[in-house]
């Protein structure tokens, strides 16, 4: 029988596996394994110019000190593009996306008219309903989602509820650049439809682009995942976890000495909750897990904590 849970953790090779992607990652897992299921891992490398090879390692290598495993080969979204392009084609195809052909002149004059009218920065439209045939012979274009006028864009997430996009917001964002490459938004969904993702566990600074994902989803008539979108981590001091507050990557702690199962534990209650207990063996997190338990509220990161649950192991 084919597991109705499928996860994955998709980071961006820019850096160090940072702590908020370990803990993502290690939520992932966790919901992967307590539904005796599987997580894919898959590199998001097409910004080209900041993702590296050792940050890849980087990923790779703190995952597997933290003992969190994935599924099959890592997946290269960039090798993909081929297959991105193509869904923005079907897109154009069945109506759901078109080309524009607005210069860079234009837009900044979009802009500036909002700007003076006080009103959000959004694309008009000018191309929405106007055929390629008039653009002049060979004119750069990207292409845009035609987002619908009006009506909203409901996301239910097993975290922040029921939260609800007006179309309008959405606005006719861009899924091919005029170089002809994808844009995070289209990859992503094009990504996890092929990869059969059904849960999305990630941080809450994508919820708006769930709702964005979702326009996708439904123009390409494909199943909506279901999504988890976890509050960031915060410092102590209840600002965003930052340079500031110590050290950000998981290495550091690796190299500080910090043993993995502390380091996994104390990932692990970042936001979710089981009653009072500190210390959970790998056997117990998995049993216990579950998207609802997480916390709506900013998990704070707690050094003396993390520091007392390393002396426990
Ligand atoms: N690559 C994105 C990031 O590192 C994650 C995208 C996603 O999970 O959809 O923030």
């Amino acid at each position: 029988m084919v597991s109705p849970v499928i996860t994955r953790f998709a980071p961006s090779p820019t850096g160090f596996l940072h702590i908020g992607g370990a803990r993502t990652a290690l939520f992932n897992w966790l919901y992967a394994k307590a539904n005796g299921s599987r997580m894919l891992l898959r590199i998001e490398d097409t910004d080209r110019e900041r993702s590296t090879d050792a940050a890849v390692a980087a990923i790779l290598d703190g995952l597997t000190w933290l003992g969190i495993d994935w599924d099959g080969e890592a997946i290269s979204q960039f090798e993909r593009a081929d297959r991105h392009r193509e869904v923005a084609d079907a897109l154009i195809a069945s109506g759901h996306a078109y080309r524009c052909y607005t210069t860079p002149e234009e837009l900044t004059e979009m802009r500036e008219k909002a700007r003076a009218e006080g009103r959000p920065p959004r694309y008009d439209g000018r191309w929405r309903d106007r055929d390629a045939s008039e653009a002049p012979e060979g004119a750069p274009f990207v292409v845009r989602i035609k987002a619908p006028l009006d009506g909203d864009t409901v996301v239910e997430d097993h975290v922040q509820g029921r939260v609800t996009f007006p179309n309008k917001d959405l606005d006719d964002f861009v899924i091919l650049r005029s170089d002809g490459s994808p844009t995070y938004m289209l990859s992503v969904v094009a990504d996890d439809h092929d990869m059969e993702i059904t849960h999305i566990i990630r941080g809450d600074d994508h919820l708006t682009n769930a709702a964005r994902q979702t326009l996708i989803y439904r123009a390409m008539g494909w199943d909506v995942p279901e999504f988890a979108h976890i509050p960031l981590i915060h410092g102590p001091d209840g600002a965003k976890l930052s340079k500031r507050h110590g050290a950000l990557g998981v290495e550091a702690y690796r190299a500080m000495g910090y043993l993995p199962a502390a380091m996994r534990n104390y990932l692990a209650r970042l936001g979710w909750s089981h009653g009072d207990d500190e210390i959970f063996s790998t056997e117990e997190m998995i049993s216990w897990f579950g998207l609802d338990a997480i916390g709506k509220s900013p998990a704070r990161f707690d050094f003396a904590k993390l520091e007392n649950l390393n002396g426990h192991y």
